[in-house]
């Protein structure tokens, strides 16, 4: 695995079961276990870093790219594309951040107030 210690790493290895509404050999996405919109779901790169900081330039079009490429995906999946949703991903503790394994939030299905808090 991995990152051992990592929740979102132990998902994406089957070992903690996760509502799975898409993947690719480099992503996976699941439902958020407490979600805040009707649709809330987490888009992870299969591979482990912790933060969007530790993203190296060099990677960062294709992994980032990746990942709102799939949210958009899902989005049309979920019937919120039209409407509108929020593609958002935190970063460390004063964003709010709680694991630490790259994600991005994908949220719709009620309007979005702005800004967040
Ligand atoms: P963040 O606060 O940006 O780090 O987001 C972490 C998200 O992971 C939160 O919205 C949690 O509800 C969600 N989460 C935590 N554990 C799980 C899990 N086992 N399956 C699905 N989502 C989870
Ligand atoms: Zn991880």
């Amino acid at each position: 695995m991995n990152n051992p210690d990592c929740l979102f790493c132990k998902i994406v290895a089957g070992e903690i079961k996760a509502d799975i509404v898409y993947e690719t050999d480099h992503l996976l996405a699941f439902r958020d276990i407490n979600p805040q919109a009707p649709t809330h779901v987490l888009i992870i790169p299969r591979r482990h870093v912790a933060t969007i900081n530790d993203v190296a330039v060099a990677e960062a079009e294709d992994e980032i790219g990746r990942l709102f490429a799939a949210a958009a995906h899902i989005a049309r999946l979920e019937g919120i594309a039209d409407d509108g949703y929020r593609a958002v991903m935190n970063c460390n503790e004063a964003a709010g951040q709680t694991v630490f394994h790259l994600h991005l939030h994908l949220l719709g299905g009620r309007n979005l107030s702005w800004p967040p808090g």
